[in-house]
């Protein structure tokens, strides 16, 4: 058997024809026909009525911030349980990212961490729609209501997920999407941010741009940024979405086939839980231990790998890394130390997810995790 990623890019001949087309046409950098139908498509797919192409989802969330007027000092509340970017994002607009703690099920925002960390200098949260599964975005929407900060929702994880029949990134004043290798739809690098706003959407393409002058050319009122994504990333990213169903279905399957495994009902592990009123987008597939078995997660993903089967602990907190440790200090005096955060970090790690995958690669997958299952569980026994 060859060596089975986490994830893998799927790619077909559609985004070779579109990325070829562009380059022949000579718009290689960030003008072209293809950035605007991506944006258009990209805003059709989420039920927005704008999105701005940006180079990565990191600029993404920094271009948001520095849009919403997020100045140097004020706090930002964020999950500590995320990939790094979301709370990097706060630090590049200068502002303290406050971090709060997750549900211990699903491992998203818990509303009620959140209200306890607002404070008077509380101007946005972040939430990221982990794993693919959407946030409880009505409790976090009326709580962010009440206290008057932004909402924006990273929902690099979560192209097309649904809450109660609503995309993400069309639930909060601004949604961020990755375009990353490894995400739902790619474009290699790259980003959107999606919004209704279309005031927010003039802002974050005057700030994308180097702040030109939309009326002056070279005229800059202002510091931008060069955020821009390439023509020829567009075109990949064309294709991707023309493919959106196929690429979902084939997620969708691959997951399917590793809760048919059998492996859930035997050891008490769970794929990728998720709440009724959710329609989670099939990122990752997420192996979550029982509570016996967590201590044996490192020496499973080693045998695993062993057997060519790749694997990724879940996300560090975000607040026990050394630039961020400091800050933690500043949502310890007001919420519960995080401890479902560090619990859930330890709990799981991801599964070779590709679209690609096919029955023999799954059911290989599925027979070694098997057995690497059934010996933790007699060590347990014998120990
Ligand atoms: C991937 C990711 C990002 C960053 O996206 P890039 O395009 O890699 O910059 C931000 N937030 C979350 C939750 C992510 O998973």
């Amino acid at each position: 058997m060859k060596f089975l990623p986490v994830a893998e890019p799927d790619l077909s001949q559609l985004e070779t024809d579109y990325v070829m087309d562009a380059m022949k046409s000579g718009w290689i950098s960030s003008l072209g026909a293809y950035i605007e139908r991506f944006e258009v498509d990209f805003a059709s797919l989420c039920g927005t009525k704008h999105a701005v192409s940006v180079s990565n989802g990191t600029v993404g969330l920094h271009l948001v911030l520095v849009a919403l007027g997020i100045q140097p000092g004020d706090e930002v509340v964020v999950p500590s349980l995320s990939f790094v970017a979301t709370a990097a994002a706060v630090r590049h607009a200068g502002a303290i990212p406050v971090f709060v703690d997750c549900d211990p099920f699903l491992g998203n925002m818990d509303p009620a961490a959140l209200e306890n960390a607002i404070t008077t200098k509380t101007k946005a949260v972040i939430v990221v729609h982990l794993y693919g599964h959407p946030c409880e975005m009505n409790s976090i929407n009326e709580i962010a209501r009440e206290h008057q900060i932004a909402v924006v929702e990273d929902a690099a994880e979560a192209h097309g997920a649904q809450y109660h029949n609503r995309v993400v990134g069309s639930l909060s004043k601004a949604g961020v999407f990755s375009f990353y290798g490894n995400k739902i739809l790619t474009t290699g690098e790259g980003g959107a941010i999606t919004t209704d706003d279309s005031d927010l959407n003039q802002r974050l393409r005057f700030l994308r741009d180097h702040a030109m002058d939309p009326k002056q050319r070279y005229w800059h009122p202002e510091v931008g940024y060069n955020y821009r994504i390439t023509n020829l990333q567009a075109a990949m990213g064309v294709a991707q979405i023309e493919r959106f169903d196929e690429i979902m279905a084939k997620r969708r399957n691959v997951l399917e086939q590793y809760r048919n495994s059998g492996i859930d009902e035997k050891f008490g592990v769970q794929f990728n839980p998720f709440v009724d009123h959710c329609l989670p987008a099939p990122w990752l597939v997420c192996c979550w231990l029982p509570s016996d078995l967590v201590r044996h997660r490192e020496e499973i993903c080693l045998s695993l790998r062993k057997k060519g089967i790749d694997t990724r602990p879940f996300f560090h907190p975000i607040h026990l890394m050394p630039p961020y440790q400091h800050f933690e200090k500043v949502a310890a005096d007001r919420t519960d130390e995080l401890r479902n955060t560090e619990v859930v970090s330890l709990q799981g790690f991801n599964l070779p997810s590709s679209p690609s995958l096919n029955a023999e690669e799954i059911s290989y997958i599925c027979k070694n995790l098997h057995q690497q299952l059934e010996q933790c569980v007699l060590k347990s026994l014998t120990q």
